[in-house]
């Protein structure tokens, strides 16, 4: 066995060195070597890329924030397309909820 401290020759069954006393039963340490770099940036960038594009596609599934919930447009002026200015006396209220729908609300009994 080779001291990978020295170099020197060692016997099989030693457990130190004769020559610098490295203890030879220490497996020797890994380091990674560009490749391995390479092939792991490689798998990350992947990751983030796949992800990027997943999530970018689910979010663009989801309804507009203001579509959600079915807002009169005399209420949201400036959702109007072309986002034209109407003056405050020509905005209009909305139309008065059905009477079915009225009648079957609790605080009205
Ligand atoms: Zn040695």
């Amino acid at each position: 066995m080779k001291c990978l401290n020295c170099g020197q020759e060692n016997k099989d069954a030693a457990k130190t060195c004769k020559k610098c006393g490295r203890d030879l039963t220490i497996p020797p340490a890994w380091f990674p070597d560009a490749r391995w770099h390479l092939r792991t940036l490689a798998i990350i960038y992947a990751c983030i890329i796949v992800a990027y594009f997943g999530i970018s596609y689910l979010l663009r599934r989801l309804p507009r924030p203001y579509k959600i919930r079915h807002i009169p447009e005399e209420m949201t002026p400036w959702l109007r397309h072309g986002n034209k200015h109407i003056p405050e006396d020509q905005l209009q209220a909305p139309p008065p909820a059905a009477p079915a729908e009225a009648a079957t609300h609790p605080s009205q009994k």
